[in-house]
């Protein structure tokens, strides 16, 4: 099991799934160059891009970051045994996810603090499980941290949009709602401090209500940045919207704000949807960005 050190907070991958994205790359992401794929092949091929199929490579996965204080659970990808029809990689899933993360360190009971940084289905899923026919919360003693206008957009009892979406409409009431009904959900506005060395902000684009998780501790930092990037030729497109994207202006504008955010305060960039080896330095050089791959030890 990988881990990144952080100052004195430890971060673990959690894999759910890795595999080819639903899409056609331009399907994907409308504004995709073929251009830049063929520049960036040599070490696109084979954990981003897979040429045989012609298929994007993206994984699902939660990041669990330990810290003196806390253990935090940061996005909860499809989860076990959800109704996602049309949506194949989320749809009625079985995976060993909770003994992935048994192996990491972690029991359900270990977690006390869930962010999911936007309310989408391969977000939420292990939110919560299925016991005896009812959906519960996964992570019995933890906090859920979700943002309010996150939840208020994903609604469906709110937002006719919501109700009208079937994915986020199930996935709202089998693996949020139940969350709000025990007692556990934190709505949160703004900046949001868990601690002094850990920092939710608003990053609004990819949904309205998107948040990242800035971690800094002992001159070392981290930006957990959730969907405000979904492949790693972003970085050297940030102008690529992913069809996901539900406010295209401010996801371009957020995501470049990111970018610079890591390339000058030398924050590795943890993603959700990256392939191996999943983090990333972030360099710039005027208005361009490049990316470096950061192993975990
Ligand atoms: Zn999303």
């Amino acid at each position: 099991m990988e881990h990144w050190a952080i100052g004195a907070a430890n971060v673990t991958r959690v894999e759910e799934q890795i595999g080819f994205a639903s899409f056609a790359p331009e399907q994907y992401f409308p504004g995709f160059d073929r251009e830049l794929l063929r520049r960036h092949i040599s070490w696109l091929v084979p954990d981003h891009y897979s040429p045989a199929h012609d298929r994007l490579v993206t994984s699902i996965h939660s990041w669990l970051i330990r810290t003196p204080r806390h253990t935090i659970l940061l996005d909860c990808c499809a989860g076990n045994h959800k109704e996602r029809p049309g949506f194949a990689r989320f749809h009625r899933l079985d995976t060993p996810y909770l003994a992935r993360m048994a192996a990491a360190g972690a029991s359900p009971e270990d977690i006390d603090i869930v962010l999911c940084t936007h309310l989408h289905a391969d977000h939420v899923g292990w939110n919560t499980m299925l016991r005896d026919g009812r959906w519960v919360p996964t992570f019995p003693k933890a906090k859920y941290l979700f943002s309010r206008t996150e939840n208020e957009i994903g609604n469906p009892d709110r937002n006719p949009a919501a109700a009208a979406d079937p994915q986020r409409n199930n996935a709202y009431h089998d693996s949020v709602l139940p969350v709000i009904e025990s007692g556990q959900a934190v709505l949160i506005d703004g900046v949001h401090a868990i601690d002094d060395t850990m920092l939710v902000e608003p990053a609004p684009g990819h949904t309205p209500g998107h948040v990242v998780l800035k971690l800094a501790d002992r001159d070392q930092r981290a930006l957990f940045c959730g969907d405000a990037m979904h492949h790693p030729l972003q970085v050297y497109a940030p102008h690529w919207n992913s069809r996901f994207c539900e406010l295209p202006e401010e996801a371009r504008v957020t995501r470049r704000r990111l970018l610079e955010h890591c390339a000058e305060d030398n924050a590795l960039l943890f993603p959700i949807h990256f392939g191996a080896p999943h983090v990333a330095a972030i360099a710039r050089a005027g208005d361009a960005f490049s990316l470096r791959f950061v192993a975990g030890s």
